[in-house]
Formats: structure tokens, sequence, C-alpha cells
């Protein structure tokens, strides 16, 4: 069970249950119309039901029948707000130390870049200094279409992203680079360059999988 804000703060909005409740579970943002209760967090304390001077918090099963749809509302707006996540610096190093060990013990000179969603570098490894762009661009390209380079064609559309949302100085269709997804969000990208299209592609593989294993301890 969850408590509910309903129409009623539509306009009112004034913020008293935020003061009072205990599990700090009442959010809105300036441009909201209401607040809302995040039901994975409320704790039932009715706090903010005994504060509203409008009578707009109600317990879910106990929501007026015209009102019922504000169950769905408060839900949705945490699932719209919740926070973004993105590939960690440490992960990040961790994937560029993976593709350098496997580079060394194949006798590999390779680059390497690891990028955040947001296209800053992370990490970076270079034994291979003149292949750095293409690393970069590699990584650029997996991150902005959310599939390995492999994949893409000249035709082929961004998975989660506009298409206007990409710098095409920055897009290298060619093998090395792949995306770190996690659902259908994608955390950040790395890319490889120097050991040709099937030794790149490998280096990115041991990059994800040396996050994978991380994340398996
Ligand atoms: S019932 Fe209690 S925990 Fe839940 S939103 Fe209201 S004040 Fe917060
Ligand atoms: S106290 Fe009532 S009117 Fe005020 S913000 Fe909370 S739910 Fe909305």
């Amino acid at each position: 069970m969850t408590y509910v804000i309903a129409e009623p703060c539509i306009g009112e909005k004034n913020g008293a249950c935020v003061d009072v409740c205990p599990a700090a579970c009442i959010h809105t943002t300036p441009d909201a119309p209401q607040n809302y209760i995040d039901p994975a967090v409320c704790i039932e304390c009715e706090q903010c039901v005994l504060v509203c001077p409008v009578d707009a918090v109600f317990l879910d099963k106990e929501l007026p029948e015209e009102w019922r749809r504000f169950e769905g509302v408060n839900a949705a707006f945490f699932q719209a707000n919740k926070p973004v996540s993105s590939l960690q610096a440490e992960e990040a190093a961790r994937m560029a130390d993976a593709v350098s060990d496997y580079a060394s013990r194949a006798g590999l000179e390779v680059a390497v870049v690891v990028l955040d969603r947001d296209g800053r570098v992370l990490a970076s490894c270079v034994s291979d200094s003149q292949h750095q762009d293409a690393a970069a661009r590699k990584a650029y390209t997996a991150l902005m279409y959310g599939v390995a380079t492999h994949e893409l064609k000249p035709t082929s559309q961004p998975l989660w992203r506009q298409s206007s949302d990409i710098d095409g100085q920055r897009v290298l269709l060619t093998p090395g680079g792949y995306p770190i997804v996690e659902g259908v969000d994608t955390l950040g990208a790395v890319g490889v360059a120097g050991a040709g299209p099937q030794q790149d592609m490998l280096c990115c593989q041991a990059a994800v999988g040396a996050r994978l294993a991380a994340q398996a301890h």
C-alpha cells in the first residue's frame, strides 16, 4: 500500500506534506502541477494526510473513483525523474586496463578510449597514439547509436537517441566500438583502434567482460 496525492493538490501545492514526511518521499519539480508520493518509499505513516489543507492525500485503496488514475500519475513521476546512471570512472579505468592487458598479451599496439553517457572521456590508454582519435570516434559512435559499430550501416538509425543529437564529425562506422547498455539505457561506450577490425573487437570484448566480471563479485 501507499498514499497517493490526487487532484486537489493541483493549484495548491503548498508543500506542507513535504515538511512533515519522515520518509522524504514527497517530491515535485518547478514545472509539475502538484506534489507526488513515491510508492516505493512511502511508509504509510499518514502524516501528510493530517496536514493537507485541501484533503488531497488518500490511501491508494481508498482513492475516490474519479481520482483513481492518480495512483499511476504519482508512480509515473518517479519513473520519469529517476536519476540517469552513467559508467563510473572506476569501471572505465578497469575496462581500459583490461584492453591494455589483452593487447600486450596478444602483442598488439592499440588505443582505447572509454566514454561516459554524455560522451566525455572517462579513461584512455594509448600504446598507439596515432589511433586515439579513431578509438574515441568508435566509442562515440557506439554510444550514440546504442549498438556495436560493426553492426552499423550508413543507413542505421540510433536506437534511443535522436539523429539530430549526433555529431556526424565524430562518427566512425568501423568495427571496434561497443556500447555499455543496461535496459534501454546506454551508460557509456568503449572504442579501440590500431589492431584491425577483429582484434579491435576482441579488445572491446575484453573491456566489456572485465566490467561484467567485476559486477559479478
Ligand atoms: S504517508 Fe507518511 S511516508 Fe507516506 S508520503 Fe505521507 S508522510 Fe510520507
Ligand atoms: S499538503 Fe496537500 S496541497 Fe499541499 S503539497 Fe501536500 S498534497 Fe499538495
